[in-house]
Protein backbone atom coordinates (compact mmCIF):
# COMPACT_ATOMS: atom_id res chain seq x y z
CA UNK A 1 0.00 0.00 0.00
CA UNK A 2 1.73 4.09 -0.87
CA UNK A 3 2.32 5.48 2.19
CA UNK A 4 0.45 8.25 2.92
CA UNK A 5 1.74 11.86 2.25
CA UNK A 6 3.85 13.15 5.44
CA UNK A 7 1.27 16.16 5.13
CA UNK A 8 -2.20 15.14 3.37
CA UNK A 9 -3.25 19.16 3.09
CA UNK A 10 0.21 20.09 1.09
CA UNK A 11 -1.25 20.17 -2.71
CA UNK A 12 2.17 21.01 -3.92
CA UNK A 13 2.39 16.86 -4.91
CA UNK A 14 -0.34 17.65 -7.61
CA UNK A 15 -0.57 19.23 -10.94
CA UNK A 16 -3.31 20.44 -10.62
CA UNK A 17 -4.02 22.00 -13.62
CA UNK A 18 -2.93 18.82 -15.87
CA UNK A 19 -5.47 16.89 -13.32
CA UNK A 20 -8.34 19.16 -14.46
CA UNK A 21 -6.74 18.89 -18.00
CA UNK A 22 -7.19 15.16 -18.14
CA UNK A 23 -10.53 15.13 -16.55
CA UNK A 24 -11.54 17.85 -19.23
CA UNK A 25 -10.58 15.56 -22.48
CA UNK A 26 -12.36 12.68 -20.18
CA UNK A 27 -15.42 14.19 -19.87
CA UNK A 28 -15.48 15.57 -23.36
CA UNK A 29 -15.12 11.88 -24.62
CA UNK A 30 -18.47 11.69 -23.08
CA UNK A 31 -20.67 14.30 -24.07
CA UNK A 32 -24.30 13.41 -24.74
CA UNK A 33 -25.11 11.26 -21.54
CA UNK A 34 -28.08 11.78 -18.83
CA UNK A 35 -30.58 13.85 -19.60
CA UNK A 36 -31.31 17.47 -19.28
CA UNK A 37 -34.00 18.07 -16.16
CA UNK A 38 -37.63 19.38 -17.98
CA UNK A 39 -39.61 19.94 -14.90
CA UNK A 40 -38.79 23.43 -15.03
CA UNK A 41 -39.17 24.99 -18.70
CA UNK A 42 -35.96 27.12 -18.56
CA UNK A 43 -33.97 24.60 -17.71
CA UNK A 44 -34.88 22.27 -20.27
CA UNK A 45 -33.18 24.02 -23.61
CA UNK A 46 -29.64 23.45 -22.26
CA UNK A 47 -26.80 21.80 -24.63
CA UNK A 48 -24.60 18.22 -23.06
CA UNK A 49 -21.60 19.79 -24.26
CA UNK A 50 -20.89 21.94 -21.99
CA UNK A 51 -18.41 20.85 -18.82
CA UNK A 52 -16.96 23.20 -16.30
CA UNK A 53 -14.69 22.65 -13.08
CA UNK A 54 -13.05 24.73 -10.59
CA UNK A 55 -10.94 24.25 -7.26
CA UNK A 56 -10.99 27.39 -5.16
CA UNK A 57 -7.98 26.21 -2.83
CA UNK A 58 -7.85 27.68 0.88
CA UNK A 59 -4.56 29.95 -0.03
CA UNK A 60 -6.86 32.03 -2.90
CA UNK A 61 -5.76 30.02 -5.40
CA UNK A 62 -8.42 29.07 -8.47
CA UNK A 63 -7.87 25.95 -11.00
CA UNK A 64 -10.17 25.75 -13.48
CA UNK A 65 -11.21 24.40 -17.07
CA UNK A 66 -13.79 23.92 -19.81
CA UNK A 67 -17.01 26.25 -19.20
CA UNK A 68 -15.92 27.20 -15.57
CA UNK A 69 -17.63 30.75 -16.33
CA UNK A 70 -20.64 29.60 -17.74
CA UNK A 71 -23.42 30.61 -15.08
CA UNK A 72 -26.37 28.60 -14.61
CA UNK A 73 -28.98 28.61 -11.84
CA UNK A 74 -27.81 27.40 -8.62
CA UNK A 75 -30.80 25.00 -7.74
CA UNK A 76 -30.30 22.76 -5.30
CA UNK A 77 -27.08 23.73 -4.40
CA UNK A 78 -28.61 27.15 -2.98
CA UNK A 79 -29.86 24.84 0.10
CA UNK A 80 -26.13 24.35 1.66
CA UNK A 81 -26.20 28.18 1.80
CA UNK A 82 -29.89 28.26 3.22
CA UNK A 83 -29.17 25.81 5.81
CA UNK A 84 -25.86 28.17 6.84
CA UNK A 85 -28.45 30.90 7.66
CA UNK A 86 -31.65 28.93 8.93
CA UNK A 87 -29.17 27.86 11.73
CA UNK A 88 -27.53 31.03 12.56
CA UNK A 89 -30.55 31.90 12.93
CA UNK A 90 -32.61 29.93 14.78
CA UNK A 91 -29.39 27.09 15.76
CA UNK A 92 -30.14 23.84 16.88
CA UNK A 93 -34.28 24.64 17.15
CA UNK A 94 -34.00 23.89 13.54
CA UNK A 95 -33.90 20.12 14.33
CA UNK A 96 -37.38 20.44 15.53
CA UNK A 97 -38.72 21.30 12.24
CA UNK A 98 -36.70 19.33 10.18
CA UNK A 99 -34.78 15.95 10.69
CA UNK A 100 -31.30 14.87 9.54
CA UNK A 101 -31.85 11.83 8.35
CA UNK A 102 -30.96 10.47 4.10
CA UNK A 103 -34.86 9.96 2.69
CA UNK A 104 -34.10 6.78 0.14
CA UNK A 105 -36.52 8.91 -1.41
CA UNK A 106 -36.49 11.33 -4.68
CA UNK A 107 -35.88 15.11 -4.19
CA UNK A 108 -39.05 16.48 -4.28
CA UNK A 109 -41.23 13.11 -3.05
CA UNK A 110 -44.22 13.89 -0.26
CA UNK A 111 -44.16 10.15 0.78
CA UNK A 112 -42.48 10.64 4.08
CA UNK A 113 -44.61 13.44 5.25
CA UNK A 114 -47.95 12.03 5.53
CA UNK A 115 -46.43 8.90 8.04
CA UNK A 116 -43.61 11.84 9.76
CA UNK A 117 -46.00 14.38 11.06
CA UNK A 118 -44.82 17.36 8.41
CA UNK A 119 -41.00 17.59 9.75
CA UNK A 120 -38.88 16.83 6.47
CA UNK A 121 -36.13 14.46 6.30
CA UNK A 122 -33.43 16.42 5.84
CA UNK A 123 -32.97 20.19 4.69
CA UNK A 124 -31.71 19.13 1.23
CA UNK A 125 -34.68 17.75 0.12
CA UNK A 126 -36.91 20.17 -1.20
CA UNK A 127 -39.38 19.48 1.45
CA UNK A 128 -36.77 20.30 4.44
CA UNK A 129 -35.81 23.14 1.95
CA UNK A 130 -39.20 25.14 1.99
CA UNK A 131 -38.74 24.83 5.72
CA UNK A 132 -35.28 26.18 6.24
CA UNK A 133 -36.98 28.97 3.52
CA UNK A 134 -39.63 29.47 6.13
CA UNK A 135 -37.07 29.76 8.75
CA UNK A 136 -34.97 32.49 6.74
CA UNK A 137 -38.42 34.65 5.97
CA UNK A 138 -39.31 34.71 9.50
CA UNK A 139 -36.03 35.98 10.89
CA UNK A 140 -33.98 38.03 8.36
CA UNK A 141 -35.51 41.37 6.76
CA UNK A 142 -35.36 41.43 2.68
CA UNK A 143 -34.24 37.74 2.68
CA UNK A 144 -33.56 37.66 -1.15
CA UNK A 145 -31.41 40.45 -1.08
CA UNK A 146 -29.88 39.22 1.92
CA UNK A 147 -29.34 35.87 -0.22
CA UNK A 148 -27.65 37.24 -2.59
CA UNK A 149 -25.46 39.75 -0.53
CA UNK A 150 -24.19 36.16 1.50
CA UNK A 151 -23.51 34.56 -2.05
CA UNK A 152 -21.85 37.71 -3.30
CA UNK A 153 -19.62 38.44 -0.14
CA UNK A 154 -18.91 34.38 -0.13
CA UNK A 155 -17.56 33.95 -3.80
CA UNK A 156 -16.12 37.63 -3.99
CA UNK A 157 -18.33 38.28 -7.22
CA UNK A 158 -20.40 41.23 -6.78
CA UNK A 159 -22.33 40.11 -10.19
CA UNK A 160 -24.43 37.53 -8.88
CA UNK A 161 -28.21 37.96 -9.21
CA UNK A 162 -31.55 36.24 -9.50
CA UNK A 163 -32.84 34.93 -12.41
CA UNK A 164 -36.49 36.64 -12.56
CA UNK A 165 -38.20 34.46 -15.54
CA UNK A 166 -36.62 31.11 -14.07
CA UNK A 167 -37.87 31.81 -11.29
CA UNK A 168 -41.33 32.67 -12.31
CA UNK A 169 -40.94 29.08 -14.77
CA UNK A 170 -40.31 27.67 -11.82
CA UNK A 171 -43.07 29.17 -9.99
CA UNK A 172 -45.62 28.64 -12.23
CA UNK A 173 -44.66 25.18 -13.26
CA UNK A 174 -44.10 24.06 -9.42
CA UNK A 175 -46.59 21.73 -8.72
CA UNK A 176 -45.20 18.94 -6.55
CA UNK A 177 -43.65 22.06 -4.55
CA UNK A 178 -46.57 23.70 -4.21
CA UNK A 179 -48.13 20.54 -2.81
CA UNK A 180 -45.44 20.11 -0.75
CA UNK A 181 -46.09 23.61 1.23
CA UNK A 182 -49.68 23.48 1.58
CA UNK A 183 -48.90 19.90 2.81
CA UNK A 184 -46.41 21.39 5.83
CA UNK A 185 -48.00 24.37 6.51
CA UNK A 186 -51.14 22.02 7.20
CA UNK A 187 -49.06 19.93 10.19
CA UNK A 188 -47.76 23.82 10.88
CA UNK A 189 -44.64 23.82 10.38
CA UNK A 190 -44.62 26.45 7.86
CA UNK A 191 -45.09 29.69 9.60
CA UNK A 192 -45.33 32.30 6.61
CA UNK A 193 -47.94 32.11 3.84
CA UNK A 194 -46.75 29.44 1.66
CA UNK A 195 -47.01 31.54 -1.34
CA UNK A 196 -44.28 33.98 0.18
CA UNK A 197 -42.19 30.66 1.05
CA UNK A 198 -42.31 29.37 -2.08
CA UNK A 199 -41.45 32.61 -3.90
CA UNK A 200 -38.27 33.00 -1.99
CA UNK A 201 -37.64 28.90 -2.44
CA UNK A 202 -37.86 29.41 -6.90
CA UNK A 203 -35.45 32.86 -6.24
CA UNK A 204 -32.88 31.20 -4.04
CA UNK A 205 -32.93 28.38 -7.14
CA UNK A 206 -32.36 30.81 -9.93
CA UNK A 207 -29.70 32.43 -8.49
CA UNK A 208 -27.06 32.71 -11.59
CA UNK A 209 -23.37 31.54 -10.42
CA UNK A 210 -20.53 29.60 -12.75
CA UNK A 211 -18.15 27.33 -11.19
CA UNK A 212 -15.51 29.63 -9.83
CA UNK A 213 -18.27 31.01 -7.61
CA UNK A 214 -19.61 28.29 -6.06
CA UNK A 215 -16.64 26.21 -5.42
CA UNK A 216 -15.50 29.57 -3.58
CA UNK A 217 -18.92 29.16 -2.26
CA UNK A 218 -18.58 26.59 0.06
CA UNK A 219 -14.86 27.31 1.19
CA UNK A 220 -15.92 28.31 4.78
CA UNK A 221 -17.12 24.78 5.10
CA UNK A 222 -13.55 23.49 4.16
CA UNK A 223 -12.30 25.91 6.67
CA UNK A 224 -14.00 25.47 10.09
CA UNK A 225 -16.66 27.99 9.11
CA UNK A 226 -14.22 31.05 8.32
CA UNK A 227 -15.02 32.32 4.64
CA UNK A 228 -11.43 32.77 3.39
CA UNK A 229 -12.64 35.74 0.86
CA UNK A 230 -14.11 38.03 3.51
CA UNK A 231 -12.18 36.78 6.69
CA UNK A 232 -15.83 36.21 8.00
CA UNK A 233 -16.86 33.52 10.86
CA UNK A 234 -19.91 32.54 8.72
CA UNK A 235 -20.65 29.63 10.72
CA UNK A 236 -18.76 28.19 13.79
CA UNK A 237 -16.36 24.92 13.40
CA UNK A 238 -19.17 22.80 14.40
CA UNK A 239 -21.76 24.60 12.28
CA UNK A 240 -19.34 23.43 9.38
CA UNK A 241 -19.25 19.99 10.62
CA UNK A 242 -22.62 19.67 10.79
CA UNK A 243 -23.59 21.09 7.00
CA UNK A 244 -20.63 19.30 5.62
CA UNK A 245 -22.07 15.89 7.36
CA UNK A 246 -25.93 16.27 6.40
CA UNK A 247 -23.90 16.64 2.48
CA UNK A 248 -22.59 13.81 2.74
CA UNK A 249 -25.90 11.86 4.17
CA UNK A 250 -28.07 13.92 2.15
CA UNK A 251 -26.78 15.97 -0.31
CA UNK A 252 -26.69 14.04 -3.49
CA UNK A 253 -30.49 13.14 -3.46
CA UNK A 254 -31.22 9.48 -3.11
CA UNK A 255 -27.76 8.44 -4.92
CA UNK A 256 -25.52 9.89 -1.34
CA UNK A 257 -24.27 6.59 -0.65
CA UNK A 258 -23.30 5.54 -3.71
CA UNK A 259 -21.52 8.80 -4.27
CA UNK A 260 -19.85 8.49 -1.18
CA UNK A 261 -18.60 5.17 -2.15
CA UNK A 262 -17.37 6.35 -5.57
CA UNK A 263 -16.49 10.35 -4.48
CA UNK A 264 -16.22 10.37 -0.74
CA UNK A 265 -16.42 14.15 -0.36
CA UNK A 266 -19.44 16.15 0.82
CA UNK A 267 -21.27 17.39 -1.26
CA UNK A 268 -24.76 19.27 -2.87
CA UNK A 269 -26.12 18.78 -6.54
CA UNK A 270 -28.41 20.69 -8.18
CA UNK A 271 -30.94 19.95 -10.90
CA UNK A 272 -29.20 22.32 -13.59
CA UNK A 273 -26.33 19.97 -13.63
CA UNK A 274 -24.12 21.81 -11.18
CA UNK A 275 -22.00 19.92 -7.75
CA UNK A 276 -20.43 21.58 -5.21
CA UNK A 277 -17.81 20.10 -3.05
CA UNK A 278 -15.93 20.57 -0.03
CA UNK A 279 -12.25 18.40 0.84
CA UNK A 280 -12.14 19.29 4.43
CA UNK A 281 -9.36 22.03 5.02
CA UNK A 282 -8.48 21.91 1.24
CA UNK A 283 -10.96 23.29 -1.01
CA UNK A 284 -14.53 24.34 -2.33
CA UNK A 285 -15.03 22.82 -5.67
CA UNK A 286 -17.39 23.03 -8.32
CA UNK A 287 -18.68 20.62 -11.22
CA UNK A 288 -21.23 21.03 -14.14
CA UNK A 289 -22.92 19.31 -16.84
CA UNK A 290 -26.22 19.64 -17.85
CA UNK A 291 -27.16 15.82 -18.58
CA UNK A 292 -28.51 14.02 -15.43
CA UNK A 293 -28.43 10.31 -14.22
CA UNK A 294 -32.14 8.87 -13.02
CA UNK A 295 -31.57 10.02 -9.74
CA UNK A 296 -31.33 13.79 -10.68
CA UNK A 297 -27.19 14.13 -10.07
CA UNK A 298 -25.03 15.16 -13.68
CA UNK A 299 -23.58 12.30 -15.01
CA UNK A 300 -20.39 13.08 -16.32
CA UNK A 301 -20.33 15.85 -13.00
CA UNK A 302 -20.07 12.53 -10.64
CA UNK A 303 -17.53 11.42 -12.87
CA UNK A 304 -15.79 14.05 -12.69
CA UNK A 305 -15.28 14.08 -9.20
CA UNK A 306 -14.63 10.20 -8.80
CA UNK A 307 -12.09 10.70 -11.18
CA UNK A 308 -10.58 13.92 -9.20
CA UNK A 309 -11.10 11.79 -5.53
CA UNK A 310 -9.00 8.85 -7.70
CA UNK A 311 -6.52 10.65 -9.18
CA UNK A 312 -5.75 12.43 -5.98
CA UNK A 313 -6.81 10.38 -3.14
CA UNK A 314 -8.44 13.73 -2.04
CA UNK A 315 -11.07 12.11 0.14
CA UNK A 316 -12.65 11.63 3.35
CA UNK A 317 -12.31 8.36 3.54
N1 LIG B 1 -35.77 24.17 -8.16
C1 LIG B 1 -35.68 22.75 -8.20
C2 LIG B 1 -36.97 22.09 -7.77
O1 LIG B 1 -37.49 22.39 -6.74
C3 LIG B 1 -34.56 22.34 -7.31
C4 LIG B 1 -34.39 20.88 -7.30
C5 LIG B 1 -32.96 20.48 -7.29
O2 LIG B 1 -32.08 21.14 -7.82
O3 LIG B 1 -32.75 19.42 -6.69
O4 LIG B 1 -37.48 21.29 -8.47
Amino acid sequence: MPKPPDNPYDLSRFDLDDILGTINEEVRERFGQGEVADHIPDLAGVGKDRFGMALALLDGQVHEVGDSRHRFSIQSMSKVHTLTLALKAVGDELWQRVDREPSGDPFNSLIQLEHENGIPRNPFMNAGALVTADVILSNYDNPEAMLLKFLQERAGDPDIGEDEKLASSERESGYRNIALANFIRSFKNLHNDPDAVLDFYARQCSIGMHCVDLARSVQYLADSGCCPNSGEQVTSAGGAKRINAMMMTAGTYDAAGDFAFYVGLPAKSGVSGGIVAVVPHVMGLCVWYPGLDEKGNSKLGRYALHRFTEITDLSVF
